[in-house]
């Protein structure tokens, strides 16, 4: 496995590989791999013939300084685990790199980009979606794999690719979760085994929401209600938002019948984590 650092070696390291008319998967991340990362690393490998993946956490999506400052790093451990799961070529940009001096574009995905992860968090889209439209220029893949976990930000990419004309093929990858069920991330390193056990809860409450569905529920308030109350039982959270909307346009629903998307987010000890889940309006289970 090779890395790069800068966008110009990269390019002529892929060039050859472009010229044969090899694909190119590209899996871009933060780093502090786990194995939700790594799963995406398979998926391309499966896929592709190089498997390029970017290492850059990208300061200018993080609306909270002191996040991007405890953000966890750790170049080398990442490079071994990438390494392991088939990746071809790190990309791992310093700062300058990627927003040299004088550097005053900003690429907005209207709409999107102001809800729920947006409101709650401002400006942090407009810094993903620069990037990633950086990145996708720069690596010039056949795919790139984005994970559900953050499945506003996979909406955000789908819809800026498509207008932009960015020729790559947006592929979603399922979340993968702990041995209790919480999605991975990179923050949860931070979390307190206090924390930890009660941050499972975000799961627990989408999948009762699944429950309540299959029992007939199908009013959005109703199941949006319950899973606020179930995460809001818990000693150590601060709610954000426990909302179902719909899978395109990420706006409220009022009934589930077209299977909507449920979305939470919350902190646990001051680390924010979301989750989500597609809610199937499946028929009521026969009774006794
Ligand atoms: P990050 O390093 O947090 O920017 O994430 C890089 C990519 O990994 C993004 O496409 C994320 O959606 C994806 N990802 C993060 N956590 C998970 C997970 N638990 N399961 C699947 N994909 C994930």
């Amino acid at each position: 496995m090779k890395t790069y650092e800068r966008i110009a070696d990269l390019r002529a390291a892929l060039a050859p590989a472009r010229r044969e008319g090899k694909s190119i998967g590209f899996v871009p991340t933060m780093g502090a791999l786990h194995a939700g990362h790594l799963s995406l690393l398979s998926r391309a490998r499966d896929k592709n013939d190089i498997v390029v993946m970017s290492l850059f956490v990208n300061p200018t999506q993080f609306n909270d300084p002191s996040d991007f400052k405890n953000y966890p790093r750790d170049a080398e451990r990442d490079k071994e685990l990438a390494a392991g799961a088939g990746c071809d070529v790190v990309f791992a940009p310093s700062r300058e790199e990627i927003y040299p001096e004088g550097f005053d574009t900003v690429v907005t995905v209207r709409g999107l980009s102001d809800i729920l992860e947006g409101a709650s968090r401002p400006g942090h889209f407009a810094g993903v979606s620069t990037v990633v439209a950086k990145l996708l220029n720069i690596v010039q893949p056949a795919r790139a794999y984005f994970g559900e976990k953050d499945y506003q930000q996979l909406q955000l990419i789908r819809r800026l690719t498509a207008d932009l004309d960015i020729p790559a093929e947006i592929v979603a990858c399922p979340t993968v979760r702990e041995p209790d069920g919480l999605a991975m991330s990179s923050r949860n390193v931070r979390l307190s085994v206090e924390e930890h056990k009660a941050a499972a809860v975000l799961n627990r409450a989408l999948s009762q929401a699944q429950n309540m569905a299959d029992a007939g529920i199908r009013e959005a308030r109703v199941l949006a209600g319950a899973i606020g109350r179930m995460i809001l039982a818990e000693p150590l959270v601060d709610l954000d938002y426990a909302v179902i909307v719909d899978r395109e346009t990420l706006r409220e629903v009022d009934r589930i019948d077209g299977s909507p998307i449920a979305l939470v987010a919350a902190s646990f000890g001051g680390v924010r984590l979301i989750d989500n889940r597609v809610l199937v309006p499946t028929s009521p289970r026969p009774r006794g």
